[in-house]
């Protein structure tokens, strides 16, 4: 389980709304996404398909494309001696270099990322030379071999086209391509979706062995919960492009405070535990062009109250470091449950 000694604030992200402008409407996609990521630290996001997971993080680095739109909030990139960046109204030209050099991104699908008609160690050149356009061809060559050996691919992989390689070592290969400029931020989207458990365990142990030998942050996305307990510093739990809880990752996984939280635990086998059933989550993801009145779980949670059903949750610290949106929460909620309880025992007596 990820420890680390993290640093000072390196990602600020406030109200961020993302919108799909479609035939049918604008479908808010990202929600008043709201959280902050320290230098060295690992946030693993996590959320069933279709919670907004992979539109935050292409949000985040403005890579997202038409019919995606940043519709409100900021995100602010810290130097780290006082100065602030806010990436939203920023320009592709200004972004140029703020990506690769400061922020990288992992795609899913290796295979879809990497040129399939270029060999490996031309796609590195490609990057380091835009980056620096003092390094000569044969330097960053030497650079690209260095890179791959960090992810634990022999350096003569640069020869090598996409195709001749295993989805593993094209992952792998992504990895160190994204650490090519030293970046301070990394974005993993789910990264180890297209390979096998076995690979998946050496490439999250090649992750964290890199990311205590070079100290860059991540933003880890998954569905897959027990791996990011196993990783991440803290979690960030999405559902209908809402970020519903926030806070260390053992602290969500052994009290989550949402119910959304623990039905996405109980629904992965523990990694650490004696094997427990396992138990679905009921009904399925709600239509972001429809969503109920109210909170948006609440036709799926075994908790809905009648309030549920009117108010919209905020997000709110409801423990120390943890902050969540479920009105179960709120004080008025725990005098409303704790009336119920009592009344059913009173009837059940009588
Ligand atoms: Fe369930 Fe209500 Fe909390 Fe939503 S606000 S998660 S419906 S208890």
């Amino acid at each position: 389980m990820a420890r680390r000694e993290v640093g000072d604030v390196l990602l600020e992200v406030q109200d961020l709304d993302v919108d799909y402008l479609t035939l049918n409407g604008a479908v808010r996609a990202v929600s008043d996404a709201s959280f902050t990521l320290h230098r060295g630290e690992i946030l693993g996001l996590a959320g069933e398909s279709g919670s907004g997971k992979s539109t935050l993080t292409t949000a985040l680095l403005r890579l997202q494309r038409d019919p995606a739109v940043t519709a409100g909030g900021t995100v602010l990139l810290h130097d780290g001696a006082g100065g602030v960046t806010d990436l939203v109204p920023r320009t592709d030209k200004e972004l140029l270099h703020l990506r690769w050099d400061k922020l990288a991104i992992v795609m899913q699908s290796a295979m879809d990322a990497l040129n399939p008609v270029k060999r490996l160690g031309a796609q590195f050149v490609d990057v380091l030379r835009e980056h620096d356009p003092r390094m000569s061809a044969k330097e960053a060559l030497q650079r690209a071999g260095d890179l791959l050996a960090l992810s634990g691919i022999p350096r003569d992989r640069v020869d090598s086209f996409p195709h001749e390689m295993s989805g593993g070592m094209r992952q792998r290969s992504l990895i160190s391509l994204a650490l090519a400029c030293d970046p301070e931020l990394v974005v993993m989207d789910e990264p180890t979706t297209a390979v096998d458990v076995v690979m998946q365990r050496t490439i999250m142990s090649q992750v964290l062995r890199l990311q205590r030998e070079l100290g860059f942050a991540i933003i880890f996305v998954t569905h897959d919960l027990s791996l990011l307990l196993e990783l991440s510093d803290r979690l960030a739990i999405m559902y209908a492009g809402r970020i519903v809880e926030v806070g260390p990752s053992e602290e969500l996984y052994r009290s989550p405070r949402h119910p959304y939280t623990r039905a996405l635990r109980d629904s992965f086998p523990p990694l650490y535990a004696p094997l427990v059933e396992m138990h679905g989550i009921p009904g399925s993801a709600p239509d972001l062009l429809n969503l109920p009145a109210g909170c948006s779980f609440a036709p799926r949670c075994e908790s809905a109250m009648a309030i549920c059903h009117e108010r919209r949750p905020e997000l709110l610290q409801v423990a120390e470091q943890v902050d969540a949106a479920c009105h179960l929460n709120t004080p008025q909620a725990r005098v409303a449950t704790v009336g119920a309880a009592a009344g059913t025992t009173e009837g059940e007596d009588a």
